[in-house]
């Protein structure tokens, strides 16, 4: 171990790809409460700039993070209004 590094890593993680997600959201149901943007570990989403028919902003894909989704699905377990989820892309991958 080297001076200063703290933290063991598997000697393979470089050769790891984990899964790539599709998200989906449903603009209608969000009270852009935020709790998916604050959560998704790979900071994929951030709040649209319209809103739904009740005034809300909803959740979108950032600019450049269009591959970044790992299909955790964090974003659509912490949501109350159960209106945004994740579909994993066959054949694809993300890099750690
Ligand atoms: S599935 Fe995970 S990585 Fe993808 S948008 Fe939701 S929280 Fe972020
Ligand atoms: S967690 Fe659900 S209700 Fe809250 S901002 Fe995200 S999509 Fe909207």
């Amino acid at each position: 171990m080297l001076r200063g590094q703290s933290t063991r890593v598997p000697l393979d993680w470089k050769a790891a790809v984990l899964p790539q997600g599709q998200v989906y959201v449903i603009p209608s149901r969000c009270k852009e409460c935020r709790f998916c943007i604050d959560f998704c570990p790979r900071d994929v989403l951030t709040l649209s700039t319209e809103t739904n028919v009740r005034g809300y902003r909803y959740p979108v894909v950032a600019t450049g993070k269009d591959v970044a989704c790992v299909h955790c699905e964090f974003c659509s377990l912490v949501c109350p209004e159960y209106a945004i989820y994740t579909v994993e892309v066959a054949g694809a991958g993300v890099t750690p």
